[in-house]
């Protein structure tokens, strides 16, 4: 029988010839060895361990609990489990953990297909006969034509890499391997390395045994009181009312349990107040609560620093000592950056006679001796040592098994600089090959059950979808894995988590590559996109068949990703397109959007006048930095299709790089269409300059350094006047700032029709500034195409910034080009994943602060 034949219908020829090899029998492999199952897969999964569980049957330390509360942390696949099981606290502790993977094994029949006490030591891609060929310590050889490392993020422990741990003599304990029989500390001194989450939550038993305990610390950790009990009401209450649908917001939430979405900054209410919050969300003892109070501290350091303070503070308020207090308390790294620990009477333990607690910054362990350690002048014996060092997390697993893929790649050589994956699921070269909760994936960063279940789902799916195609293998593209990688990076740095020396970021682990290894983009987003990509024809993927290929390249996540929640946000406001509105009601809808927004930096100063335009008096705002004038001056001309906006409607951008390049902005409200169409706004531009040059002494300002700058039609305006100066005698500008301008007209361009919708402005309200504006005849006049003058030598140094989700972004890439071409130093600066707007959205999205902190560094090389 052919191998396609067998495949098709799903049963073994052999036990040692499979459809499907699953490594590892925890939550992930038990569920998708009944998915296999009940999809006629043949399968077989191999254990480690001695029975099932996965990090619930290792870790097994005293105190060991989930920190997720069981109305989450539990199966959803099976609806019986509801009725069948009742889990009989908030936080399961790890024997009821163990029992129910038990229980749910037992009832679906799973064990038979389980080989215990079996590791993997060798997993080979057999390009010939398109199967992975794995080896196992029993010495047993399977084939298998689909291959999943179902293996857990935390499942190796990490070396202890402390001096002198193989001269003890005594008994050693880890907490990732805790004896199953248990371990009797009374009457001993014991030690404790390592403050993290096991050792949180184990400190307090081993204190209340152990003659003496001494814990050695590296990095304070914060933590919170698991206030365990009876399971949260509210979410008891919400389940029974409707299981589905509260399955259902899990499924698609930040973090894979449903969470009131925060909408207020931290720095949006008084401390008294902020305080007030987070004491609200303290006092339900769960694990997000506290990050989610506020929308802004996963990604500003300030907003961060009050919960940090807040934690702080409730350490003071239990450890009597107050230098103890302040040992314990973290500082120089951001809440959530490490994983937030849960304690029962954690800091309380410190208050006992016989603990005692060694700052391992101040005194370092030089060794650990035969009979106990030696830390700073100390040497100190125990009678047993415990290791609550941590785990090699999120890529250990994967890489400890040898694992081959095409041209005797091996994942770990692929890997050497970081983990690379499309969707944390899957690798090129490595066809066939699956990861659940793989790094590049959720996983450590949600309710580990949801996203477990998810991907089981996208590989049964995927599975089944191979088979009704016809084909054998399914391997990603490069072109998709890059992308991923960069859409998980994007992800990465709006957020604080490179700043902190985190497991997460591979920093536990000498020689670890660091980068951020789960994806932070939310549990919801990421199921989204994984299904996008199956919806999608297997987008980045390509499936081979016999005597067929399906290659269906590209990138499934390209715009920036906080750029995307906002454009989301606006779809689901379904708010009516600016074009259909009259310009009073764009004004009104504009001033109504900027109220909104945060509103930028603090300056020195801003004062408001009018300044003689070309038609008439206009209004300008000036912005002044807190330093020593004379400043060197930027005229700024404001966004908004010369239609809406004004000399204030820029403000935070304004305020922003006022601070940042320390310069004077005087932002001009020059004439809007339709009521003064063309070329009011370029004459406006033009004679404002004049008139700041000719008053830059009084404005506080220096006459001789002085540049343009404008956005999206300002960005017109500052072009314009740029050459307005050059061709009429002055004023000499130091250079022109030009962000994503409207340099051409004719809009022919191609990013026209390629963004014409769904990135804010689109094709056709473009149309509908221009038609307000200008005359078609006029439109070709290099006053409104700046791209269209004759000639751009002699034009002062520029920058120009282009998005890449903009329909002017072809123009705008044309005028630097152009200016490049006649000789004008040009800094080009193409805005990856932005959309037209996003790069002004001072303090709301991240993503925008690099271009703009290029900006400001352009600003001060022409000008200081
Ligand atoms: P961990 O969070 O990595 O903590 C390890 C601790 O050991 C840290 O305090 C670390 O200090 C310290 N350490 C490591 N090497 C050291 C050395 N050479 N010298 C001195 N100190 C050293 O590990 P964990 O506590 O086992 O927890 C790992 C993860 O497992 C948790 O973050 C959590 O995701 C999961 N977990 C969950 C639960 C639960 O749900 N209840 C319970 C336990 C664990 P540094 O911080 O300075 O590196």
């Amino acid at each position: 029988m052919s191998r396609q034949n067998r495949f098709v219908r799903g049963y073994a020829v052999s036990k040692a010839d499979v459809d499907v090899v699953v490594v590892g029998a925890g939550f992930a492999g038990l569920y998708l060895l009944r998915e296999l199952r009940a999809n006629g897969f043949s399968s077989r999964v191999l254990e480690a361990g001695g029975d099932v569980g996965g990090t619930w049957y290792w870790n097994r330390y005293p105190g060991a609990r989930c920190d997720i509360s069981t109305t989450d942390y539990t199966y959803t696949w099976d609806p019986e489990l509801h009725e069948q099981w009742t889990w009989s606290e908030k936080h399961a502790t790890q024997p009821e953990i163990l029992k129910y993977a038990q229980f749910v094994a037992t009832k679906h029949d799973l064990y038979s297909s389980i080989d215990f006490d079996t590791k993997v030591t060798s997993a080979a891609w057999n390009e010939s006969a398109q199967h992975w060929n794995v080896e196992t310590s029993t010495g047993e050889s399977i084939s298998a034509r689909h291959y999943v490392m179902a293996t857990g993020c935390l499942s190796i422990p990490k070396d202890p890499d402390i001096p002198g741990t193989d001269r003890y003599r005594g008994p050693v304990y880890v907490t990732g391997r805790w004896p199953h029989e248990g371990v009797d500390l009374t009457g001993k001194r014991v030690a404790v390395i390592g403050t993290g989450s096991s050792s949180i939550q184990s400190i307090p038993h081993i204190a209340a045994q152990a003659a003496e305990l001494v814990v050695f610390q590296r990095t304070p950790n914060f933590s919170m009181p698991a206030f365990n009990g009876p399971q949260p009401s509210d979410r008891v209450a919400r389940l029974k009312a409707d299981r589905k649908a509260y399955e259902t917001e899990a499924r698609l939430s930040g973090a894979g349990v449903p969470m009131e979405l925060p909408t207020v900054s931290a720095l949006g209410v008084s401390r008294d107040e902020a305080f007030a919050m987070l004491e609200r969300s303290w006092q339900k003892g769960e694990l997000l609560a506290l990050g989610a109070t506020f929308s802004d501290v996963g990604t500003n350091r300030e907003a961060n620093e009050v919960i940090c303070d807040f934690m702080r503070s409730k350490i003071k308020e239990v450890v009597n000592d107050p230098g103890t207090a302040e040992l314990l308390s973290p500082r120089g790294h951001s809440y959530g950056t490490k994983r937030p620990c849960m304690d029962t009477n954690y800091f309380q333990t410190f208050n006992l006679p016989h603990v005692r607690l060694v700052d391992l910054r101040k005194t370092p362990i030089s060794t650990i001796t035969e009979t106990g350690i030696e830390f700073g002048d100390e040497s100190k014996e125990f009678d047993v040592i415990v290791y609550a060092t941590g785990f090699d997390a999120m890529t250990g697993a994967i890489v400890n098994v040898d694992i081959t893929g095409k041209n005797g790649l091996t994942l770990k050589k692929k890997w050497e600089h970081g983990p690379l994956t499309y969707l944390g699921l899957t690798s090129v070269g490595f066809p066939n090959l699956y990861m659940i909760t793989g790094p590049g994936s959720p996983s450590v960063l949600s309710n580990m059950m949801v996203s477990i279940e998810q991907h089981v789902e996208w590989i049964r799916d995927t599975l089944i979808d191979l088979r009704e195609g016809g084909f054998d293998t399914i391997e990603p593209t490069p072109m998709a894995e890059e992308g991923w990688r960069v859409h998980c990076t994007d992800c990465a740095d709006i957020t604080l988590f490179q700043d902190t020396n985190s497991w997460y970021m591979g920093a536990n682990v000498p020689g670890k590559p660091r980068v951020l290894f789960p994806y932070i983009g939310g549990v919801g987003r990421y199921r989204q996109t994984c299904d996008e990509v199956r919806a999608r024809g297997f987008l980045g993927f390509e499936l081979v068949g016999s005597g067929k290929k399906q290659r269906n390249d590209g990138i499934v996540r390209r715009v920036q990703p906080d750029v995307d929640m906002v454009l989301e946000m606006m779809g689901q406001l379904g708010l009516p397109p600016i074009e259909s509105m009259s310009p009073a009601e764009a004004r009104a809808f504009s001033e109504a959007s900027s109220a909104m927004r945060p509103p930028g930096p603090e300056v020195g100063e801003m004062i408001d006048g009018t300044l003689p335009g070309a038609g008439g008096p206009l209004e300008y705002r000036l912005y002044r930095p807190a330093t020593k004038g004379p400043h060197p001056v930027v005229v700024y001309f404001h966004g908004g299709g010369w239609v809406f906006g004004s000399h204030v409607s820029d403000d935070p951008l304004c305020r922003e790089l006022c601070k940042n390049a320390d310069v004077v902005i005087v932002s001009v409200n020059y004439r809007h269409a339709p009521e003064d169409r063309f070329p009011a706004a370029a004459d406006d531009g033009y004679a404002a300059l004049q008139w700041v040059v000719a008053n830059a002494a009084s404005l506080g300002g220096d006459p001789t350094r002085v540049v343009v700058a404008g956005w999206s039609a300002g960005g017109n305006v500052a072009a314009v006047t740029a050459q307005l100066a050059r061709d009429n005698g002055g004023p000499a500008l130091k250079g022109q700032l030009l962000l994503t301008p409207v340099t051409d007209g004719s809009r022919q361009h191609g990013s026209h029709h390629e963004n014409a919708d769904g990135y804010i402005l689109t094709k056709s309200l473009m149309e509908w500034f221009w038609n307000h504006y200008a005359d078609p005849s006029d439109r070709s006049h290099p006053k409104a195409s700046p791209l269209l003058a004759r000639d751009l030598s002699g034009l002062p140094p520029a920058m120009v910034v282009t998005a890449q989700f903009d329909p002017l972004r072809d123009e705008g890439d044309a005028y630097a080009r152009a200016l490049m071409g006649a000789g004008v130093p040009v800094e080009h600066l193409e805005a990856r994943g932005h959309i037209h707007t996003s790069i002004t959205m001072v303090d709301a999205l991240p993503s925008g602060k690099p271009p703009r902190a290029r900006m400001a560094a352009a600003l001060r090389r022409f000008l200081h």
